[in-house]
């Protein structure tokens, strides 16, 4: 910080001082008048101490700067008149005009400070909770969004879906990493426009994606799985004229909402892995006794799937 704001923040916090040992204060009203004018004075000088930080903005730091300067230009005026005792020629009109002009900036610069950092809060809040690269939710939203889902559809059955671009690891070495992020976005797109609103969709992890759909049996969870898998089979990528199309693999676990979240992804995690050792491109429902049985028959329980990272 600039030495002559420390010069500044010093000499006002001295003549509010001055003002309180040498006056002789009528109750209630001086004592009022001297409490404000040492907020005012604590307020210009907070502001004098973090207007550094502001310039990034600077509608709001010429509104703070300007704000303060004019009430600490009035306040000096006013300790002129305490040390002289006699009022410069025209000194009260102005210095009440300029003390008000201060006031007024200070005011809206402060006002306006605040709605920015209440909007910033708001975007980072909205950062923390999505993807970037495909504007879904992310593992830690999923999360937070099926505990207050669980408040609102009370006990009802739902569906996991967990879902997998097949043989995603070949489009980016075949056609690059740029072709690989488009095929995410816009199989991401093709999944939030064929879900409802109330439905939640996330990005489980690198090509995984995680849907939990809303009030519905398992019946219709399987036609809405199949409906998706056909949606992202029709979807078509240009690569320097050449079509490229992908496949998805599609878990299923019916459940009731107000279930352990982890468990039962895990649960469509292993229809997922069934998905893929059937020849992918497929739906599969997890069902616990044959799933069981399978496992006990192979001895090896879900090979070597794993949920991705998010
Ligand atoms: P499978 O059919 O068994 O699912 O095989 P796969 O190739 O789809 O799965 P694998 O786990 O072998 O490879 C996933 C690949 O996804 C590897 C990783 O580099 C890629 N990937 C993960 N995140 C991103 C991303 O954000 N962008 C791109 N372009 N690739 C990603
Ligand atoms: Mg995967
Ligand atoms: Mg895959």
């Amino acid at each position: 910080m600039y030495k002559a704001q420390h010069g500044i923040i010093i000499l006002s916090l001295l003549i509010v001082v001055y003002k309180g040992l040498m006056h002789t204060f009528i109750w209630p009203v001086d004592i009022v008048e001297l409490a404000l004018e040492l907020v005012m004075v604590v307020t210009c000088c907070a502001v004098m101490y973090y207007i550094e930080q502001l310039k990034s903005s600077p509608r709001i730091y010429w509104l703070l700067l300007l704000g303060s300067g004019l009430y600490y230009f009035s306040s000096y005026f006013d300790a002129l008149e305490e040390f002289f005792l006699e009022k410069p020629l025209g000194y009260l009109n102005i210095a009440e005009v300029v003390k008000a002009v201060g006031f007024i900036l200070l005011f809206i610069g402060i006002h306006s400070l605040i709605s920015r950092h209440r909007l910033l809060i708001k975007e980072l809040k909205i950062a923390a909770q999505t993807d970037h690269l495909t504007g879904l939710l992310n593992r830690r939203a999923f999360f937070e969004r099926m505990l207050s889902n669980s408040q609102v559809f009370e006990n009802t059955q739902g569906a996991f879906l967990l879902m997998d671009i097949d043989h995603f690891k070949g489009v980016n070495d075949n056609y690059g990493h740029a072709l690989g992020d488009t095929v995410l976005a816009d199989t991401a797109i093709s999944l939030r426009n064929s879900t409802r609103e109330y439905d939640i969709l996330a990005r489980w992890g690198g090509e995984e994606f995680l849907l939990y759909v809303n009030d519905i049996t398992q019946d219709k969870a399987l036609n809405i799985a199949e409906q998706l898998r056909r949606h992202v089979e029709a979807l078509s990528f240009d690569y320097k004229g050449e079509k490229i199309h992908c496949t998805m693999s599609i878990g299923l676990h019916s459940v009731n909402v107000n279930c352990n979240v982890e468990l039962e992804v895990a649960c469509a995690d292993k229809a997922l892995y069934q998905a893929k050792s059937q020849g992918r491109n497929r739906v599969i429902v997890y069902n616990e006794a044959e799933f069981a049985a399978a496992e006990q028959k192979t001895g090896t329980p879900n090979p070597n799937h794993k949920i991705a990272n998010g």
